[in-house]
C-alpha cells in the first residue's frame, strides 16, 4: 500500500492553491505533475554538467554524454527492448508517429493499406493519412463499438496480405480502455504487417515489455509519466531501424558527408539528428527511476481504487452518463450530464479549484461516434486521493444546479 500523504508531499505543485482553492489535479491524461526529485535533476544538469553531447573530448561533454546514455539504458531497461540502439530520445510521441509514418512513404505503394483504429488520437491519424496520400496506400479503420472496445471480429476481418502496418494505441486516452494489443500484434504479423503502439496513455500505469508484446514500433512521451516536456521515445526493432530511411538530415546522424554522397551513422543516431533535449532526455530516466521507487503494482491498485470509487461516486449523479465501459480499463472517467455543455461544467468547476480536461481530447472521430462535441475527462494519477474525488462529485452537483 502507498502513503498518498508521503508520495504526494514529493509533488509541490499539489499545495498549490487554484482560484483560492486547493488545487485537485485530475488532468493526468494531458500531462502529470512532476516530483521534486524530477524538477532538481533539471537545475542539476545546468549547473554541473551542461555541455553539448557526443561531440568533445572534453570533460563535461564527455559527463553530459555519459549521463544522457545511462537514461537510455534505464529506458531500455524499463521497456525491456533487447539493445539499447533500438531506444530513440525522440521530443515526444507525436515525433515518434511521425518518423515511422515518414519512414513508410518509402516502403508503401498504391493498393497497400494502413490500418488504424476508430480510437486513436490525432497524433494517430493524421501521420498515417498525409502517408496516404503521399504513397496511394489506402487508410482502414478497425471500428468501436458503444462500450468503447474496438471490434476484433472486424479487426480479424479487416487484415490481409495488403495490410502494411497496424498503429494502435495501447490505452485510449479519450476513454481509457486497455486495447487487446498482444492479440492484434499476433494478427497483424500473421499477415506479415508491422505494428506501431502508441504509448503515450500507457507509461504512466503499467510497465511495457516491448519483447514479450513483440511490436515492431512502441512510442511514448516523458511528460505523461513524471518527466518533462518536450521528451520521448521511439522503441523500434533493430531491423525496422535499419530498413527505415532517416527522418531529418544534420550533424549527429551522419557517418561521412561530402557534396557527391553522405553516409548514414549506426543505431540510434541515424535518427537523432542535431542537440537534443538533452537535460529532457536525462531527467525522463530520473522520472523512470521515481515510478520504480513507487512500484507499478502500487501504482496501479491505487488507481484502480480511485476509478472505481469515482465510477461510483459519479454515478450517483442523475442525467451522468460515462463514456466508455470495459473490464479492461485504466484511471480515466470521462462523461457528459444530459442537457449541458461539457465545457460549462469544466469551466465552473475550474473556478473550485479543480482541473479536469473538456473537449475532444484530440479524438473527434470517437466524439463523432457517440454524436456528441466532447466530454468532460478526468484522469487520475497515483498521487491522487478519494477525497479530492469527493470533492469533485460535489462540485460537478454544484455546477448541475447552476446550470440547469
Ligand atoms: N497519443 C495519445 C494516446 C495521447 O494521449 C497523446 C497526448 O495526449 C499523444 C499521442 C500525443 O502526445 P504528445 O503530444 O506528447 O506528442
Amino acid at each position: 500500500m502507498l502513503d498518498i500523504q508521503k508520495i504526494r508531499a514529493d509533488f509541490p505543485i499539489l499545495n498549490e492553491k487554484v482560484n483560492g482553492k486547493p488545487l485537485v489535479y485530475f488532468d493526468n491524461g494531458a500531462t502529470s505533475q512532476k516530483p521534486q526529485v524530477v524538477i532538481d535533476a533539471i537545475a542539476k544538469y545546468y549547473q554541473e554538467i551542461n555541455a553539448n553531447i557526443h561531440r568533445g573530448v572534453h570533460t563535461l561533454s564527455q559527463l553530459a554524454t555519459d549521463a544522457y546514455e545511462i537514461a537510455r539504458g534505464k529506458v531500455q531497461n524499463h521497456i525491456n527492448a533487447k539493445n539499447a540502439h533500438e531506444v530513440l530520445f525522440t521530443s515526444g510521441t507525436t515525433f515518434g508517429i511521425n518518423l515511422v509514418a515518414n519512414g513508410f512513404a518509402s516502403i508503401l505503394k498504391p493498393g497497400d493499406e494502413v490500418l488504424v483504429s476508430h480510437l486513436e488520437h490525432h497524433s494517430n491519424i493524421v501521420p498515417w493519412q498525409m502517408l496516404c496520400e503521399k504513397t496511394g496506400a489506402t487508410l482502414k479503420v478497425i471500428p468501436m463499438d458503444e462500450n468503447g472496445e474496438l471490434i476484433m471480429s472486424e479487426y480479424d476481418k479487416l487484415l490481409s496480405n495488403k495490410t502494411k502496418i497496424v498503429t494502435v494505441n495501447h490505452i485510449s486516452n479519450a476513454l481509457g480502455i486497455i486495447n487487446p494489443i498482444k492479440y492484434m500484434i499476433d494478427k497483424a504479423h500473421e499477415v506479415g504487417a508491422a505494428v506501431l503502439i502508441d504509448g503515450a496513455q500507457a507509461v504512466p500505469h503499467l510497465k511495457p515489455d516491448v519483447q514479450d508484446l513483440d511490436c515492431d514500433f512502441y512510442t511514448f512521451s516523458g511528460h505523461k509519466m513524471c518527466g518533462p516536456t518536450g521528451t520521448g521515445i521511439l522503441y523500434g526493432k533493430e531491423a525496422w531501424l535499419n530498413k527505415l530511411p532517416p527522418y531529418q538530415g544534420g550533424g549527429e546522424m551522419i557517418k561521412e558527408v561530402t557534396f557527391e554522397k553522405t553516409t548514414y551513422a549506426e543505431l540510434p543516431h541515424k535518427f537523432e539528428a542535431g542537440t537534443p533535449n538533452i537535460a529532457g532526455g536525462i531527467v525522463l530516466g530520473t522520472a523512470i527511476d521515481y515510478m520504480n521507487e513507487v512500484g507499478f503494482e502500487n501504482i496501479q491498485q491505487q488507481e484502480l481504487e480511485l476509478l472505481d470509487y469515482a465510477t461510483e461516486r459519479l454515478s450517483e449523479i442523475e442525467g451522468l452518463r460515462i463514456y466508455g465501459n470495459s473490464a479492461a480499463k485504466t484511471s480515466v472517467v470521462s462523461f457528459n450530464i444530459d442537457g449541458i455543455h461539457p465545457y460549462d461544467i469544466g469551466t465552473i468547476i475550474d473556478k473550485l479549484g479543480i482541473a479536469v480536461r473538456t473537449g475532444h481530447h484530440c479524438a473527434q472521430p470517437i466524439m463523432n461516434f457517440y454524436e456528441i462535441p466532447g466530454t468532460i475527462r478526468a484522469s487520475f494519477s497515483f498521487y491522487n486521493t478519494k477525497e479530492e474525488i469527493d470533492a469533485l462529485v460535489e462540485a460537478v452537483k454544484k455546477a448541475q444546479l447552476m446550470l440547469s
